[in-house]
């Protein structure tokens, strides 16, 4: 059997194009365009790529993009006095802030300093209640975007075994949590689980948020099972250059599993798209408007 892939380039397209349209009804019948700040400190070579791809695409689905870039330097009180700003403009429906930061700043503390309700990313420690209590919240985007892709692909998820490979705040904990609250049975492992190929072989889902190169083979995977590959490795290629891939190894993980997300052009593309996503949703409900579907 040959999986099917499951193409997150074109989900990404189709999720931006039904943002986009939603943000031209906004503007027309409302007047309020879609604001979305992005602070980035330091000069971290990825997350510049990541901050220009996010204002690129914000502004391609006719929302306004806010870009604060800080000195690698800039101190926790600085930060702080930003993100206040930005928690009480108006203009601004969504505040993102690049992760990692700078070694002397505290993530916690500077994440939980966001306004709850422009927390887009999610990781705001209310938002992390509500997800966890089935409450209405901002949810992470790259969870979100795997369960997108679930959803699409089964339909109901009701019931299915699913494996979580990685228990981390921004990836495996509230993907796990948003698979149970769509009745899966879950299963979290990590780097101290016993016997991991046999508790990712019980599983119908598999979602792999490791940071491994190609770590879980193609003979962990039961016949016909769903495969997400949260990962993103750069590795070197025996002729030189790198290339990227993911947490599992794809070759022999598709001739087992029914569908299947490969690395790049799976999970990667759908996390911007539901980053917009929730910046729409924030919008609407700072306006008291009834929210996208
Ligand atoms: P973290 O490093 O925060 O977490 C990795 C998790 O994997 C940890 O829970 C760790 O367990 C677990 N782990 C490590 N080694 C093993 C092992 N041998 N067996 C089982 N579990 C193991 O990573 P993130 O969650 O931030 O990211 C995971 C991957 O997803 C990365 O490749 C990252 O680049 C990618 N990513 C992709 C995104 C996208 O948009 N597509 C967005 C975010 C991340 P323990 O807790 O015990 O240490």
């Amino acid at each position: 059997m040959t999986a099917q892939i499951i193409d997150g380039k074109a989900f990404a397209a189709d999720v931006r194009a039904k943002v986009a349209t939603q943000v031209a009804r906004l503007k027309e019948e409302h007047g309020i365009t879609p604001g979305l700040a992005v602070v980035l400190v330091g000069e971290d070579p990825a997350s510049q790529v990541y901050v220009r791809s996010k204002g690129k695409q914000t502004v391609e689905v006719g929302m306004n993009s806010y870009e604060h870039r800080l000195d690698a330097d800039t101190s926790e009180a600085d930060l702080l006095a930003l993100i206040d700003q930005l928690n009480t403009d108006p203009a601004v429906h969504g505040i993102l802030v690049q992760l990692p930061l700078p070694g002397h700043l505290n993530e916690d503390l500077v994440i939980n300093a966001i306004d709850p309700a422009k927390d887009v990313d999610g990781f705001h420690i209310s938002n992390v209640g509500l997800l966890g209590t089935g409450q209405k919240s901002m949810v992470p985007c790259t969870p979100l975007s795997c369960l997108m892709m679930l959803r699409a692909h089964h339909g109901s998820l009701s019931g299915l075994d699913a494996v979580v490979i990685g228990r981390s705040n921004i990836v495996g904990k509230p993907m796990a949590q948003l698979l149970l609250g769509d009745s899966c049975t879950v299963t979290i492992a990590h780097s101290r689980t016993k016997n991991l190929p046999d508790v990712v072989r019980r599983a119908d889902i598999v979602v792999a948020a490791v940071g491994r190169p190609e770590m879980v083979p193609g003979d962990w995977i039961k016949e016909g099972a769903t495969v997400i590959d949260v990962g993103i490795n750069r590795i070197e290629k025996p002729e030189g250059g790198t290339r990227l891939v993911g947490d599992v190894d794809f070759a022999s993980a598709s001739l087992r599993a029914g569908a299947i997300t490969p690395v790049p052009g799976g999970v990667g593309p759908m996390t911007i798209a539901c980053l917009l996503a929730n910046t729409l949703t924030a919008c609407c409900r700072a306006n008291g408007l009834a929210e996208p579907e």
